[in-house]
């Protein structure tokens, strides 16, 4: 019996702002317990809330990078419910009229392709204090810096089909925020949250079965794993003649396991009721086009504009917008080379490799766009070997200094031209293999792959690719 999956995520967002939604406090990540609040979000009776304008131009700008209908009017709703670290006795959130509805998340599923997920809504609220459990023995501690703090939840439709597309989502979801500048979307910060709502289903049956949702999947590494541990149980389960209860499954990482943690609430258990110390949200349309103006290109436009722009393919496209810095120094070298396909290669093959290896950003890369672009030249036109690419490559990480640097250091190195010791190569290579010039002589062109590799290793990687094709020509044609 073949199963499919169905999963949605609530994505929580930490707005990149310097100060709370509701009050001046500062949202700086790091300060000790309890220094960065005040009677509102405190919740000391009496002290009433005033939204923040920057937050909520971010949260606007995030609904309209989703493609979202941003509603003009919104109304603040109060979420009751009782926790240690949530002294208000509620939470200022957006519940029957959100700030946006109803937009897109492309994404490239590895096993269906371009996937285009819903948005369902996305509303502006306010983060929870935290409770910290391993402070003090047997006590539980309580911070609320984070009480306040200014997020948006990204509700999307249950269109995922895997763990694995979940993970996709999540992570075109982040490069967009990043892209857009709204979040730092730090998971091990919290400012990126995630929650799933899962459920499994026979394949062929349409409807949808009794969910899970899945909480405290703290790190990127642990999307895939955590969901694919429900997603295992519940078949478990189904196809031991059990049912699937709907509930909040907590996961535990070092288990790689979930357990439950509550029966799941309905929205009716917040009682919710608009917020009585704030006005409706107004956006107007004037606001929203100052906003649309100033969003960059985004990541699916701007990959499609590289692959007609530099000949590169979808998949090269993919990897070089995995961050706007990314894209951009790809670009700033592209532009300039002779062949921007060979700079895509560099990039990834020499440059991404070592700069992971060194734990360096793009922007801190030793080697800058206009010596990738250099070096690609040099290869470009056979003046370098790409294994010698690859020793200056070494040498400039080594030595910290751009490529540039490092090739007026070497003396401008060239790959060799001298085709004396070269021939006596070729010559020695066309003897000892009688068979293979047979069949070449015979037509079979092909062949001359293999002449050209036996002579690339005779040679250490040092000869010049086209002056051995050209050579190579010569001798078996002639
Ligand atoms: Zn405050
Ligand atoms: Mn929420």
């Amino acid at each position: 019996m073949s199963w499919e999956t169905i999963i949605g995520l609530e994505t929580h967002v930490q707005l990149r702002t310097k100060s709370k939604m509701f009050c001046g406090c500062s949202t700086a990540f790091g300060a000790p317990p309890n220094t960065q609040v005040c009677p509102v979000c405190l919740g000391l009776p009496g002290a009433l809330p005033a939204a923040n304008g920057a937050a909520i131009g971010l949260a606007v700008r995030g609904a309209l990078a989703l493609g979202c209908a941003v509603h003009p009017k919104s109304v603040f709703a109060r979420k009751n419910y009782f926790y240690p670290d949530l002294p208000k006795g509620y939470q200022i959130s957006q519940f029957d009229q959100p700030l946006a509805t109803n937009g897109t998340l492309s994404f490239l599923s590895s096993e269906r392709g371009v996937v285009n997920a819903t948005i369902v809504r996305l509303h502006i609220e306010e983060d929870a204090g935290k409770s910290i459990h391993d402070r003090f023995a047997k006590a539980t501690a309580v911070d609320l810096n984070r009480s306040g703090v200014p997020l948006i939840e990204i509700v999307g439709g249950p269109d995922l089909r895997s763990p694995a597309e979940a993970r996709a989502y999540l992570q075109t979801l982040k490069q967009l925020l990043e892209y857009i500048g709204i979040s730092d979307c730090d998971m091990e910060k919290g400012s990126l949250r995630v929650d799933a709502n899962v459920s499994v289903r026979r394949a062929g049956e349409t409807a949808l079965s009794t969910r899970t949702e899945v909480k405290n999947i703290n790190s990127f590494a642990f999307v895939e794993k955590a969901l694919t541990v429900e997603r295992d149980r519940q078949i478990a389960l189904v196809e031991s003649g059990g049912s699937v209860t709907q509930q909040t499954m907590l996961y535990d990482s070092k288990e790689n396991g979930v357990r439950p943690q509550r029966s799941k609430e309905e929205s009716h258990d917040y009682r919710y009721f608009p917020e009585p110390d704030l006005l409706p949200l107004v956006v107007d349309t004037k606001w929203q086009k100052e906003i649309r103006d100033t969003l960059p290109e985004l990541p699916e436009a701007r990959r499609k504009r590289m692959v007609a722009n530099y000949g590169i393919t979808e998949q090269d496209a993919q990897v070089l917008t995995l961050t706007k810095a990314l894209a951009d120094q790809f670009e700033a070298a592209a532009k300039v080379a002779k062949s921007p396909k060979r700079v895509a290669n560099l990039v990834q093959s020499e440059l991404m490799g070592r700069l992971k290896a060194k734990g360096l950003e793009i922007e801190q890369s030793p080697i800058s766009m206009k010596g990738v672009a250099a070096s690609a030249d040099l290869v470009e036109s056979g003046a370098i070997s790409g294994k010698m690419l690859k020793d200056l490559y070494d040498l400039a990480f080594e030595r910290g200094k751009d490529f540039s640097v490092v090739y007026e250091e070497q003396g401008r190195p060239e790959q060799s031209r001298d085709t004396s010791a070269l021939e006596r190569i070729i010559d020695e290579i066309i003897a000892t293999n009688p068979r293979q010039v047979e069949q070449y002589r015979a037509g079979k062109k092909t062949v001359v792959k293999f002449f050209v590799g036996q002579v690339m290793q005779a040679s250490k990687g040092q000869a010049n690719p086209q002056l051995v094709n050209e050579l190579l020509a010569k001798k078996l044609d002639g």
